[in-house]
């Protein structure tokens, strides 16, 4: 079964609890490398999604993906905001204006995703940012496609893979973002945006039908 407008949305509600469930981590992440407000700045984007699709679900996955960059371009702020949205903005310009997704088109929704937080930010794999735990997921999504997953399947190899990626960011030194200010000093701590990434995936996982 592929997912429909009402899947990506309920998906979404699991992303904002889980995104609530994990503000305090979040913070915690961001206050040793960064400024503490991560955690903060997604649930407040999350929490607005949220109260979006309460109102109205857009009819399309296309159009509730877009309602998700626009609401988080508009409430989630700081570096995460803008990346986070446009990744959201190129996953819904992707699967255009298809009545359900097919796990090649979520594969090719996290790449667009991937591409448009490389663009945006800049940062490449080993920068210590969300780009370490995007990159793996997007690469064990084609896989998964590639090899006759079905949306579940790819969903869930992308999470692990993120899992694995965001953990990997732990020795490395930030080159990008507020944390390559500390410089060597950034070493040894978790990306919380490598860490949020994660988590996002890990509920579209749990939550969107295959
Ligand atoms: P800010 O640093 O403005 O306070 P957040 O705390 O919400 O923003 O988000 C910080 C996260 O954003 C970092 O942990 C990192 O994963 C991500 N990030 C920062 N800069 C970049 C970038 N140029 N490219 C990709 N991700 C980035
Ligand atoms: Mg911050
Ligand atoms: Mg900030």
């Amino acid at each position: 079964m592929a997912c429909t407008a009402e899947d990506v949305a309920r998906a979404l509600r699991a992303v904002a609890a889980v995104v609530k469930e994990h503000r305090e981590e979040l913070i915690r992440l961001d206050r040793e490398i960064g400024d503490g407000d991560h955690g903060e700045n997604l649930a407040r984007g999350f929490t607005a999604l949220v109260s979006k699709l309460d109102g109205d679900v857009p009819a399309l996955p296309g159009g509730v993906l877009r309602l998700a960059a626009t609401t988080l371009i508009s409430t989630v702020g700081g570096a995460a905001g803008p990346l986070y949205g446009t990744a959201f903005l190129r996953a819904a310009t992707s699967v255009g204006d298809a009545a359900t997704l097919d796990a090649a088109s979520v594969a090719g929704a996290l790449q667009a995703a991937l591409e448009g937080v490389v663009a945006r930010g800049k940062a490449a794999v080993g920068d210590k940012t969300m780009v370490d735990a995007l990159t793996p997921a997007v690469v064990a999504a084609e896989a998964a496609s590639a090899g006759g997953g079905d949306v579940g399947a790819v969903l869930t190899a992308a999470a692990e893979a993120a899992e694995a990626g965001a953990t990997a960011t732990v020795p490395l030194v930030a080159r990008k973002g507020r944390a390559s200010y500390l410089g060597e000093r950034s070493a040894g701590h978790l990306d919380p945006g490598a860490r949020s990434t994660a988590l996002v995936l890990r509920s579209f996982a749990g939550q969107v039908l295959s």
